[in-house]
């Protein structure tokens, strides 16, 4: 077994059960891609087992922090296990839920979504690249599920020298291989093409805002809704369900576009209620002021503009842009919900940049709730880092 020794003061984070061990913090040692290395302190003493990963900054991610656990296939089947106990006991109202999220599941690098009887799987890190077989197998065993849909086409690969992967990592001979099912979410039904769709297909993090959503909608009678950045149109459905007559999807992505007015009429709605944009958002709410027009509801839910804390300034006039836009868009009483996916921008600053963005439209709003992840994707209390999903319910007074 290989060992890595720590410069002295560097063991801090590891004896705080924080994972992350980076390049800099290192003092002796190394190993190959994904390969298990006891990490020790200056002092010799030990700290963790852990994934070496020779090519990103993160050169070590800890799998246990326990000298007496052995890594090896049973150690995967135990966290798999444990990650998908939890989601049980969470009872979520969906066939479709995140069952593996990375850091906070004790196997940092790992995605895993189901989606009815297929799982959709994202191998990010060196580390689970190498236990790759074995934690697909674990993944069937705790689920029961019998296809596996390999979806290692993240940039974020890049950054630990591996090379995109996608394709089936198991089906029943039998099985013709189609990528596309239909899920349940909350009483509606979606489709998701776990080839093709963003991520492992869907953004299942959504799942609860979107509930909230349609609640929101009907509560406050929202008529008028346009839901921006709208992928496949999940809350174009939430809204239309919470009532309203007239739902506008804007996004970028074609296809995605096309599932969303697929969704509308799959959820019994009339096609003639929907307009599916693809469009740039910022240029559309942009037009949309210009002519006059005027809205009882605006979702927000735009990708990661700030990958890292380091982009947070540039992605902060971003946020504050769409979200000045849309609060002139709304009428006097309307609803927003705004969100950024953007670990580097907090909660806080996210505040901060929404009441800026209040101050530039001229502007006050009531902030009725605050949103986050849904509780599948969870946050750990010692890795903070795990909290990307932020978002403000606000009614504009
Ligand atoms: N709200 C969605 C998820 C949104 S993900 C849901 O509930 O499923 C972000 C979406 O923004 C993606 O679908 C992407 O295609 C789209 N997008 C990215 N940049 C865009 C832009 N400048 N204008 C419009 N859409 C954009």
């Amino acid at each position: 077994m290989k060992s890595i020794r720590l410069r002295p003061g560097k063991e801090r984070s590891l004896l705080r059960r924080h994972p992350w061990v980076f390049e800099g913090s290192i003092a002796t040692g190394r190993a190959d891609p994904g390969e298990t290395v006891r990490v020790d302190a200056a002092d010799g003493s030990f700290l963790a087992w852990a994934a070496y990963s020779p090519a990103s900054q993160i050169r070590v991610r800890a799998w246990s922090f326990d000298a007496a656990e052995r890594i090896d296939a049973a150690f995967f089947a135990r966290r798999v296990q444990r990650a998908v106990a939890m989601r049980e006991r969470l009872a979520i109202d969906s066939d479709a839920l995140r069952l593996v999220h990375g850091e906070a599941d004790g196997l940092p690098g790992l995605v895993a979504d189901r989606y009815g009887d297929t799982l959709s799987v994202q191998f990010l890190s060196a580390g689970v690249e190498r236990w790759k077989a074995a934690i697909a197998e674990a993944l069937l065993a705790a689920t029961g599920c019998t296809r596996l849909y390999e979806r290692s086409d993240a940039s974020v690969r890049e950054l630990e020298g591996l090379p995109p992967a996608t394709g089936w990592l198991r089906r029943p001979d039998a099985d013709g291989g189609a990528t596309e099912l239909t899920i349940r979410e909350h009483g509606w039904r979606l489709t998701v093409d776990v080839a093709e769709g963003h991520k492992t297909g869907y953004y299942l993090d959504q799942r609860d805002n979107r509930l909230r959503f349609m609640q929101f909608v009907r509560q406050f009678g929202c008529r008028r809704v346009l839901n921006c950045y709208s992928y496949t149109g999940g809350f174009s459905v939430a809204a239309l369900a919470g009532g309203a007559a007239q739902v506008t999807s804007v996004d970028s992505s074609a296809p995605a576009l096309a599932r969303a007015r697929a969704h509308v009429v799959l959820n019994g709605h009339d096609a003639a209620a929907h307009e599916a944009l693809d469009a740039d958002v910022n240029a559309t709410l942009r037009r949309l002021i210009d002519e006059g027009a005027g809205f009882d509801a605006i979702v927000l839910d735009p990708p990661k503009f700030a990958p890292t804390a380091s982009h947070a300034e540039r992605a902060a006039r971003a946020y504050k842009d769409i979200n000045r836009l849309a609060l002139k868009l709304l009428v006097p009483g309307g609803l927003l919900l705004t969100f950024s996916c953007s670990g580097g921008v907090d909660a806080s600053l996210f505040h901060k940049i929404v009441a800026g963005a209040g101050l530039d439209a001229g502007v006050d709003g009531y902030l009725l709730e605050r949103l986050e992840a849904a509780p599948d994707h969870p946050t750990t209390i010692t890795f903070p880092e795990g909290e990307y999903l932020k978002g403000l319910a606000i009614l504009k007074t």
